[in-house]
């Protein structure tokens, strides 16, 4: 047996084989060919797999994250029947007698550019599609395309490092655990993992080498231990500890359906953080009274280009109706840093996490910010649904955001189309700024909701993503908890809830401070609900 050493990043056992994950690069190579129709069947026979994996990846997302976010894959699907595309590849093959992956690749940036030089915006949009359509054909084609997890049991997955975009595509059923050799414990990659129930461990260090790929893990993502080749005693300790760990779950059943109220009768509410709309499932089953922070970015990693208005608003409102009249706060767009997409062509900086992200974006791309705002707000009839504006700094970047939602407002009225105009509008405090002058902020927000993970970033000048600074970065500094108790008093003062979104939210250690401090709700991963309504109960 080979024990590993890494950092718990979401707690939960896996026992499982090992599987590396490796990113794919395509080089397309102009290759000449004798055989013809045999390279067209080739292709032909690429087109078919492409197609399959469309089918069951449409499935798929149907079940995760909606069948509006799934419809792209029929559409992907479809451009594989298309004459307009798959003529062009096989005349090439033909004509110019070269590989199906050289011709894939021409035939498609030639349409793609086609759709790019479009007026209509919806037929601009499909190029990215058709680029993403020829890259899955391409990497068939040449052996490239690696789905790790495809027809296969369920895997342990080994990378360097998961970026949040690979960590929102995975299939929990098919994912056991993912192990990685860096990342840090606060990153989104372990949020992300953590919200979605998938055990995490985190900074094993080379020692995780390929090598192992294919060898029997036991990983528990509570102590960070990730055992290679386990003897049959030790996978006994797991299989004992995840018991052990069911049995406190089903105890724990007593306290489905309560209030959150201390015994001396302080009440509290519980929410659920949530990564995507698949995720409302477990903060219903982790009986969450409501959604704290929805992380919309979601529906912006993994994929080629800008969701629309309508896949948008299709999740906001199957998470408003999936909640039932609970309230769902849906914070608006929080990309940057470590959350990166390429289509938002965002350039390279110096310190990312200080730079162009979350509403600084929004501000400076008022039309993206505003289709969002415009899903939330046709959505928001559907529900009970609040929007929260993510590293507020200044009461100007305030009224900037909620004058764009206003306007937002006033067109879609202009259009007689159904909105709640009544949507509360809070903002996160995640700077030490935000939270210094919370009292001139509070005026003008209907809620806060404390983001300690970057408040702690901030605060303390400690990259959040870079994990060999850990030993300096005291959690419980005083400076971050008399930042949350004076948010918390103005909060207060002007007569609008507080509540903690960030992981400092579920760390029992400070359940008691919060509640002396007047903190009005927690929002945790739906996992960590019950234990906490249940410490929670016992606090005097
Ligand atoms: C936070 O910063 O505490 C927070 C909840 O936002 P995120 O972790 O998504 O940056
Ligand atoms: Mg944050």
């Amino acid at each position: 047996m080979i024990p590993l050493q890494g950092k718990g990043a979401s707690p939960g056992i896996a026992i499982g084989k090992l599987t590396f994950m490796e990113r794919t690069h395509y080089s397309v190579e102009k290759l000449p060919v004798v055989d013809v129709s045999g390279e067209i069947e080739r292709f032909n026979a690429a087109k078919e797999t492409a197609v399959t994996q469309l089918r069951e990846l449409s499935k798929t997302t149907t079940e995760k994250i909606g069948e509006e976010n799934a419809r792209l894959f029929e559409v992907h699907g479809m451009m594989l029947q298309d004459p307009d595309l798959i003529g062009p590849i096989e005349k090439i093959i033909r004509e110019q007698r070269i590989c199906a992956e050289y011709a894939v690749m021409e035939a498609g940036s030639v349409l793609a550019e086609e759709f790019a030089a479009m007026d209509d915006d919806y037929m601009k949009s499909r190029a990215a599609d058709i680029r993403d359509v020829a890259n899955r054909v391409i990497a068939i084609l040449s052996g490239t395309w690696l789905d790790v997890t495809e027809g296969s049991d369920p895997v342990i997955l080994a990378a360097e490092d998961f970026s949040p975009s690979e960590t929102v595509q995975f299939d929990r059923s098919k994912v056991l655990a993912l192990v990685s050799r860096s990342g840090a414990a606060n990153s989104h990659t372990a949020i992300f993992a953590c919200t979605m129930g998938i055990p995490a461990i985190i900074g094993l260090g080379p020692s995780l080498s390929p090598g192992l790929a294919g060898m029997t893990a036991a990983a528990d993502g509570e102590t960070g231990v990730l055992c290679i080749e386990p003897e049959q005693e030790v996978i006994a300790e797991f299989k004992k500890k995840h018991a052990q760990n069911e049995r406190e779950r089903r105890e724990l059943e007593k306290y489905r359906g309560k209030e959150t109220v201390s015994s001396g009768g302080r009440k509290i509410g519980l929410f659920a953080n949530i990564g995507s709309v698949a995720d409302v499932e477990a903060a219903l089953l982790g009986d969450a009274e409501g959604i704290g922070l929805f992380r919309s970015e979601f529906l912006y990693l993994g994929r080629e280009d800008y969701p629309d208005e309508e896949t948008q608003y299709g999740a906001y409102k199957q998470a408003l109706e999936e909640m039932r009249g609970r309230q769902v706060i849906i914070r608006t767009l929080d990309i940057g840093a470590d959350k990166k997409a390429a289509y938002f062509g965002l350039p390279a900086e110096e310190n990312p996490a200080l730079g162009m992200r979350a509403i600084r974006i929004c501000l400076t791309r008022p039309e993206l910010f505003k289709t969002q705002l415009r899903a939330i707000y046709r959505a928001s009839v559907y529900g009970n649904a609040a929007i929260m504006f993510p590293m507020i700094d200044s009461v100007s970047e305030l009224r900037r955001a909620k004058a764009i939602a206003r306007e937002v407002m006033e067109e879609l009225a202009e259009k007689k189309l159904l909105f709640n105009e009544n949507v509360p509008v809070g903002i996160m405090i995640e700077t030490p700024a935000a939270a210094i002058i919370s009292d001139l902020l509070a005026k003008e927000a209907d809620f806060f909701s404390i983001g300690t993970n970057d408040l702690t970033q901030y605060t303390l000048a400690i990259d959040r993503q870079n994990d060999s600074l850990s030993e300096f970065c005291d959690i419980h500094h005083e400076a971050i908890l008399r930042l949350i108790r004076l948010t918390c008093e103005n909060a207060h003062k002007a007569g609008i809830p507080v509540g903690i979104c960030g992981s400092l939210g579920a760390d029992k250690t400070l359940t008691r401070f919060f509640l002396e401090t007047g903190i009005d709700e927690l929002s945790v991963e739906p996992s960590r609900i019950l234990s906490l309504r249940k410490l929670v109960a016992g606090l005097d």
